[in-house]
């Protein structure tokens, strides 16, 4: 993929800050950070969504993710918490579409923040719940 800047980072044509690389993933440091030490994970193979992804290369992703959360406290001098974060299209916030996961460290009082409009205030009967979990249920063939 040309086009891509990721890919092209994987190419070796556009430079990166590389934490690690292997077979499947490659994780280098966003250049906008949300806080010091916020580390992106991609699969090597461009794609673009999560429904293009092999489960066991996502599975692979989140290992690689998990590892580099263990080990951020004691690399930053910020760092009391973790978030892990991925925008899947466009209404999601997805900008680069090459599949990418944020791990990030968070403190007290940083910049960061999800915002939770005052309109999500619905709280849903147990039914309405228990209804959506089975349509998810028999989609996903269980
Ligand atoms: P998203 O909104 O989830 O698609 O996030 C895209 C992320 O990619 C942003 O946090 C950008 O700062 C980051 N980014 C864009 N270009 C580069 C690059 N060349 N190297 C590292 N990170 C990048
Ligand atoms: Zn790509």
């Amino acid at each position: 993929m040309d086009d891509c800047i990721f890919c092209r980072i994987v190419e070796g044509k556009l430079p990166a800050s590389v934490v690690c690389r292997d077979d499947l993933c490659m994780a280098f440091m966003d250049i906008h950070p949300v806080n010091a030490g916020h580390v992106l994970i991609i699969p090597t193979d461009h794609v673009a969504f999560l429904a293009d992804l092999e489960e066991d290369t996502g599975a692979h992703l989140f290992r690689l993710a998990q590892r580099i959360a263990a080990v951020l406290p004691k690399c930053v001098s910020q760092c009391e918490g973790i978030n892990m974060f991925l925008a899947d299209g466009e209404a999601a916030g997805q900008e680069v579409f090459h599949l990418h996961l944020h791990v990030f460290p968070r403190y007290r009082g940083d910049q960061f923040g999800f915002l939770w409009s005052s309109s999500i205030s619905h709280i849903p009967e147990r039914n309405e719940l228990d209804n959506v979990a089975g349509t998810i249920r028999r989609a996903m063939d269980l």
